[in-house]
């Protein structure tokens, strides 16, 4: 029997069926699909509807007019039936259904090991299946000696809280800024965007069917991070604008002696059980070391220190870098500024989605907040459409004859797609082509959403130079030829110190700093989460969990937020004073990953990015599918680690 709100609801939803099959005819037909496949137990419309599935996107989608008619049909005698028999929604599919059902959704057969995932990634039954549960009674007295500090209130740090404050377990939390939300409070630039669409990118036990954008821009993510912060009522556990300088490991005493930094200056000591970082892989911009930089005149600045005051209005601006935030800030300023110059160190594949920079309509909104599990099956289209339905493509093929400029057969047929993708935008103009067309394969650096990128290219007032800057003068920078392109701005759009996650905090373990350990750009960590020789510390979107072949950061953070509470779940029960993971599994963890990356395109011999240090070896993305990830990260086993009883005291 359903409750009565949701019978309630049932009845409001199918009062106005005519209405109901207009409301029906604004939404994709595919999560409707699956909405009726799921409620009704009938699999024959979604048989006949699966030719007409190319892919998980909307826009690869072509369901006819007729079959689309049948379907709303069914889903309203079906939904009126559920209204009617007051019947409860039913639960999540069994797995054979479900596998059915994944496989129509994104047209191509979903590998089974992804089905545990799917199930608790979609929640079917409201409850959060990530959440950790205690496995015997525990104790105030035994919760009460135990704290855990959380460093960062981005994405990572807001789940970390929550989930430790559902657990009962007392922390705190210390956050430089003096908001919540990381990334999306910093980046505040003209065109600052997500590229991983939001209705995935955003948490799996939060959902939101009121993006008005399927790529939200920085203003709409801010919200949605405010309001979930808002509704976790974490008040008395965070300090906003208070900086973590330091963690230094007391073996003795088993604590983390921190330091933190006021804002103005001052600096207090906090002693606490357990660290877990959520400092951010993308927080510390990289600010180049070029010659002149003190010299030039006017406004300089770094695209994530943004500074509004500076009008670019009829400006001659020279943007340095071409990544991720170079891509969105060229397109937003170009119409505006006089001359817009922009000096790229190598070019970047970019994709076009139709989707960019559409709005999801009232229609659309209305079904995501109304049509029971529509938001879950469209989730889930949109975590494949994103993610691994595209990593074989990445491979390398040892056999493939043309290794310099693709991988494998659909890694060419990739590159051949966003060429045509560029001619076109370019207008047919192969000089520029032949500037912008990467010589690496696709995906060798992350994947970008054309958001008018190529075209703001051809524009009269934009020029591209193919070149990093050899040094600025007072009045502009000067390329590699000696040639100087006059400048009343500069932004820096270079990216970030992602090669040295936890820069520049000094954590000091049980033998020497994590610098010691890592060096400059060496970070290693098991499962991207834990060091040896640091007990009781714990890192979210540590190394080699960046998804390079996309996905999105929350749904890693979400795994490293499970482990780090499955391993805190072991150190409470245990009423141990502290756990270190053992070196054998850390150093075999970290062989997998490189053995794993010697056959992805990162490791291509032209790819060169922040993803490899010096050396070559790739620090900072991960090469797993999300369901290998999920699977390694959701159990914890004891056996890894080291643990050392607390003191007895008389
Ligand atoms: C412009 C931009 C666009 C992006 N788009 C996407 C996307 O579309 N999809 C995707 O998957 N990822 C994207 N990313 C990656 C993004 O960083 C992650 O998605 C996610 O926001 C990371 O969250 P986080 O909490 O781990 O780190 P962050 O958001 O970086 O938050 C770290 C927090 O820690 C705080 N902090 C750091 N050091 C200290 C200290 N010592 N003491 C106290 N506080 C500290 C910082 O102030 C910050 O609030 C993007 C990144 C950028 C820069």
């Amino acid at each position: 029997m359903a409750s009565s709100e949701d019978i309630q609801a049932l009845k409001s939803l199918v009062a106005e069926p005519k209405l109901l099959d207009v409301r029906l005819a604004q939404l994709d037909p595919v999560p409707l699909l699956l909405v009726y496949t799921h409620l009704s137990g009938d699999e024959d419309l979604l048989q006949r509807c699966r030719p007409y599935i190319k892919g998980a996107w909307s826009f690869e989608v072509e369901v006819p007019q007729d079959l689309q008619a049948e379907l709303r049909a069914k889903v309203i005698t079906t939904l009126k039936d559920y209204a009617q028999t007051a019947r409860a929604l039913p639960p999540a599919p069994d797995v054979a259904t479900l596998q059915r059902m994944c496989d129509a959704a994104v047209g191509q057969h979903v590998p089974s090991e992804y089905m545990p995932m799917v199930l608790e990634e979609l929640n079917f039954d409201g409850t959060d299946a990530k959440s950790v549960r205690w496995r015997k009674p525990v104790s105030q007295v035994t919760l009460d000696r135990y704290h855990v500090l959380v460093i960062g209130l981005g994405y990572s740090g807001l789940a970390m809280a929550i989930k430790l404050k559902e657990a009962g377990i007392p922390f705190t939390v210390i956050e430089k800024n003096d908001d919540v939300g990381g990334t999306w409070y910093e980046n505040t630039y003209p065109g600052v965007a997500v590229d991983t669409p939001n209705h995935f990118y955003s948490y799996s036990f939060r959902t939101e069917s009121n993006w008005d954008h399927y790529f939200a821009q920085g203003p709409e993510i801010i919200k949605y991070i405010r309001n979930v912060y808002r509704e976790a009522n974490l008040g008395e556990h965070v300090r906003f604008e208070e900086e973590v300088v330091s963690a230094v490991w007391d073996k003795h005493a088993a604590l983390w002696n921190v330091r933190i930094r006021r804002n103005d200056g001052s600096e207090y000591p906090m002693a606490v059980t357990a660290v877990v970082s959520g400092s951010g892989l993308l927080n510390r911009p990289s600010i180049p070391d070029i010659p002149g930089m003190k010299d030039f005149k006017g406004p300089m600045f770094h695209s994530a220190r943004w500074d509004h005051s500076v009008d670019l209005t009829g400006k001659r601006v020279v943007q340095v870098g071409t990544g991720a935030s170079g891509m969105q800030i060229g397109p937003a300023i170009a119409p505006k500024v006089g001359k817009l110059t922009i000096f790229q160190r190598s070019p970047h594949w970019a994709r076009k989605n139709p989707l960019l920079f559409a709005e999801v309509t009232d229609g659309v909104k209305w079904g995501l907040a109304n049509i029971p599990y529509y938001t879950k099956w469209y989730r889930f289209q949109l975590l494949y459409a994103t993610s691994d339905g595209v990593l074989p493509s990445l491979r390398k093929d040892p056999n493939w004859p043309e290794p310099e400029t693709s991988l494998n057969a659909a890694n060419k047929e990739i590159r051949e797609m966003l060429v045509a993708h560029m001619r076109n935008e370019l207008g047919g103009d192969e000089e520029l082509l032949a500037k912008v067309t990467p010589s690496f394969p696709p995906y060798g650096k992350r994947m970008l959403r054309d958001g008018n990128w190529f075209r703001t290219l051809t524009r009269d007032n934009v020029e591209l130079v193919t070149s990093t800057v050899q040094k600025f003068t007072p009045t502009g920078a000067v390329d590699q030829e000696g040639v100087e392109h006059p400048a009343d701005v500069v932004i820096l759009a270079t990216g970030f110190k992602a090669q040295a996650p936890l820069f520049p905090i000094e954590i000091v373990g049980t033998n020497g700093s994590i610098r010691d350990h890592w060096g400059d750009d060496n970070p290693r960590a098991y499962l991207g989460v834990t060091v040896p020789e640091f007990p009781n510390f714990y890192i979210l979107y540590g190394p080699n969990t960046n998804g390079g072949h996309g996905g999105s950061a929350v749904f890693n953070s979400e795994c490293q937020v499970r482990y780090t509470m499955l391993a805190l779940r072991e150190l409470i029960e245990r009423e141990a004073a502290s756990m270190d993971v053992r070196e054998e599994p850390f150093e075999q963890y970290n062989r997998l990953v490189d053995a794993e990356h010697a056959q992805l395109v990162w490791t291509h011999p032209g790819v060169k990015n922040w993803y490899r240090n010096k050396d070559g070896r790739v620090v900072t993305n991960s090469p797993w599918r999300l369901c290998h990830y999920r699977n390694l990260t959701a159990n914890f086993d004891p056996a890894e680690y080291d643990f050392e009883p607390a003191k007895v005291t008389a």
